[in-house]
């Protein structure tokens, strides 16, 4: 799982977790997943991500259902579609381009959720890091947003940030 914290080591371990969040918000995320999702990445996508974020909902959903063409040995059909699945600032330092690609082809993600510290997104299923509040489940990326949640949570401050975020704070238990 992608860590907030972790995205500028080792090259290929930075895309596969790059790619495993690419593909759990095209298979389950709205359009404001996919915007929020290229945001998360300038860093990686550079120039990209202007373009990506000035393109329609529609031409941005068919991107990332192109960029994830790629999971199965398929190369994306469009310029956008391939820059999204491979990151030009990631290409250069990756041997093997498409081997992260390669190492999920089984993977079904497991849905979405938002880590309220770091804004990441979370697959459920593929992270230790939870934490229970107010009768519902919270995810984080590492132990340090967890750990960062629990301290704020002390002092009354993470809950009314989550409760924003997920713009459920009229549902509360
Ligand atoms: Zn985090």
């Amino acid at each position: 799982m992608l860590s907030c914290l972790e995205r500028n080591q080792d090259p290929e371990r930075a895309h596969e977790d790059y790619a495993r969040v690419l593909l759990m918000v095209a298979q389950h995320g709205d359009r404001y997943a996919r915007r929020l999702f290229v945001q998360q990445h300038t860093d990686v996508l550079g120039g990209y991500s202007a373009y990506l974020l000035h393109l329609g909902d529609g031409d941005l959903e068919a991107v990332f259902h192109d960029a994830v063409l790629s999971r199965g040995g398929v190369w994306p059909k469009t310029l956008m579609g391939l820059r999204l699945a491979l990151p030009k600032r990631l290409e250069a330092q990756l041997e093997d381009p498409w081997k992260a690609w390669r190492a999920l082809e089984g993977y079904a993600p497991g849905g979405l959720e938002i880590d309220p510290v770091c804004l990441m997104f979370v697959d459920p299923h593929d992270t230790p890091y939870v934490a229970r509040n107010a009768g519902r489940t919270v995810y984080f990326c590492c132990p340090h947003c967890l750990e960062s949640w629990e301290t704020r949570r002390a002092t009354g401050g993470a809950e009314l940030r989550f409760l924003r975020i997920q713009g459920e704070a009229g549902s509360r238990a």
